[in-house]
């Protein structure tokens, strides 16, 4: 059993004012796996002002002393990959393989690319005799999602970091373990004491605290959409920034002569792999209506083979949704999908075959599905793929852009100038063409009810900036 009993403040462990406990269930198996002890709003209070206190003279470092102690944070998130790879796990089902994999990793290239940036980034430029500088922001608020928990910190803490701004971090009350573990990082890194604070809680307290407080001068937010806007309204009356990168519903199109096999497996990795919760999973797939049968024939058996099953094992491909909650939700979209009139080609309702326990659920494709379903508006954050046939790659575009959100898109297609003219069209943050790899250096963020501002790369440390323009002198 893991048992947190402590928050991070001022380069301490210490026992929150208003404890509140929170048992830690294995998503797997149902079975607690630990406690962690919440924090309330009296120790965000005090995590602000070590954050406040500690700007003094964090502030004032130079980039190059900033790179330095990201450095020495990169080579302790090294020594501690493995843990952050079994917490994640433990925390949130991601298959193991995955969290080694892509998890970890993912994270990593944030604090290293964080270090890179420092060493090209302009904090002041002259425009003739005038100075527009970049200043840390002051203190920010980081309130991370469950999903990819270790990246989702790493980037907003490493950008942070980079921009001389300190932080007080509120993690995903689903995701504690992760967060506990980059902590112990940043103390044994030797990050001043009160740069980095960390204070679980729940989103309705320590959340709703850190949004209010009048001496946070950002709010860095990943999560759903609902949240966001009580964080905006509970930030309005301080007029702090408010970054948020939200949730999606991004189409996949599939042009006339797109290989089926690349869909496939981009279903496979943004997708399934994940269990469908990932902000930027293609849950659209947009396909000709002549190719309909022939591109179903394709990914069917490939999402019938899939291995589901305990998260912990090296051979599992897709592991559980992360809580009862989620699985209540998804089979909820499942069921409308069904009454809705859509095609059910593979899994449905109910459990994977010989998984009794757990928050488990079947690969599932629907066919026929039109734009104005539910299953193809909402968010559904579970492995449910809603295939949509087209007539004209015009039509293709306009089904594409129907939607609130505006994360990410995907098309797959033989001829290069056509890829990129449809990808042109897509009103999405962030287009991959055919089995491109991810670029994480590169800003990300989203269109639309998306959210704003962008994370990632020299964008993303510019988040924490503000600018100064000194004229004369
Ligand atoms: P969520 O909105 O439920 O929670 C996110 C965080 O907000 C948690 O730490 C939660 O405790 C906190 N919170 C809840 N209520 C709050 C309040 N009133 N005030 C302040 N904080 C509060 O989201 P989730 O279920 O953890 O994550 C899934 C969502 O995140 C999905 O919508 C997904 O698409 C989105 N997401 C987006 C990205 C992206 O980069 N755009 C990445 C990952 C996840």
């Amino acid at each position: 059993m893991r048992e947190h009993t402590k928050i991070h403040v001022d380069g301490a462990w210490i026992d929150p004012q208003e404890p509140d406990v929170l048992a830690v269930t294995n998503p797997a198996t149902g079975e607690i796996t630990g406690r962690v002890t919440l924090g309330g709003a009296r120790d965000v209070d005090r995590a602000v002002a070590a954050a406040a206190c500690a700007f003094e003279s964090y502030s004032r470092t130079s980039p190059a002393q900033r790179a330095e102690l990201l450095e020495r944070v990169l080579a302790e998130f090294d020594r501690r990959a493995e843990d952050l790879a079994q917490a994640v796990t433990l925390e949130m089902g991601a298959p193991v393989t995955l969290a080694r994999t892509a998890h970890v990793p993912a994270g990593r290239f944030q604090i290293a690319d964080a270090i890179a940036t420092l060493r090209d980034f302009s904090f002041s430029e002259f425009r003739g005799g005038t100075e527009v500088r970049k200043e840390p922001l002051g203190v920010a608020g980081l309130i991370t999602p469950w999903n990819f928990p270790v990246l989702q910190i790493a980037g907003k803490t490493a950008a942070a970091l980079a921009a001389g701004c300190t932080m007080v971090l509120k993690p995903s009350e689903l995701a504690p373990y992760s967060a506990v573990v980059m902590a112990e990082i940043m103390d044994a890194a030797g990050v001043p004491a009160g740069v980095f604070n960390l204070v679980p809680g729940l989103g309705s307290v320590v959340g709703n605290a850190l949004s209010g407080h009048p001496d946070v001068g950002v709010i860095s937010f990943t999560g759903s959409l609902e949240t966001a806007a009580r964080i905006t309204i509970a930030a309005a009356p301080t007029m702090k920034r408010v970054l948020t990168e939200l949730g999606g519903k991004s189409p996949q199109i599939l042009l006339p002569d797109a290989d089926f096999g690349i869909a496939v497996r981009t279903a496979q990795e943004w997708m399934m792999a994940m269990t469908g919760q990932v902000c930027s999973a293609p849950t659209r797939t947009l396909v000709p209506r002549s190719r309909l049968e022939e591109f179903l024939s394709v990914l069917v058996p490939s999402l019938e083979a899939l291995k589901i099953g305990d998260p912990g094992s090296v051979e599992t491909q897709m592991g559980p949704l992360v809580s009862a909650a989620q699985w209540h939700k998804v089979q909820n979209y499942i069921q409308r999908g069904l009454d809705a009139g859509a095609r059910l080609v593979t899994g449905g309702p109910g459990r994977p075959a010989g998984l009794s326990r757990g928050h488990f659920v079947r690969p599932t494709v629907f066919a026929d599905v039109t734009n104005d379903m539910a299953i193809a508006r909402e968010e559904i954050f579970g492995p449910v793929m809603s295939v949509i046939a087209y007539d004209t790659v015009a039509e293709a575009v306009a089904i594409a852009n129907d939607t609130p959100y505006g994360l990410a898109g995907y098309v797959v297609g033989g001829d290069p100038d056509e890829v990129r003219a449809v990808a042109s069209q897509v009103r999405a943050g962030y287009i991959i063409v055919n089995d491109a790899p991810l670029d994480w250096g590169a800003p990300w963020g989203g269109y639309k009810q998306s959210g704003n501002g962008r994370e990632f790369g020299s964008e993303g440390v510019a988040a924490f900036l503000e600018t100064k323009v000194l004229v004369g002198g």
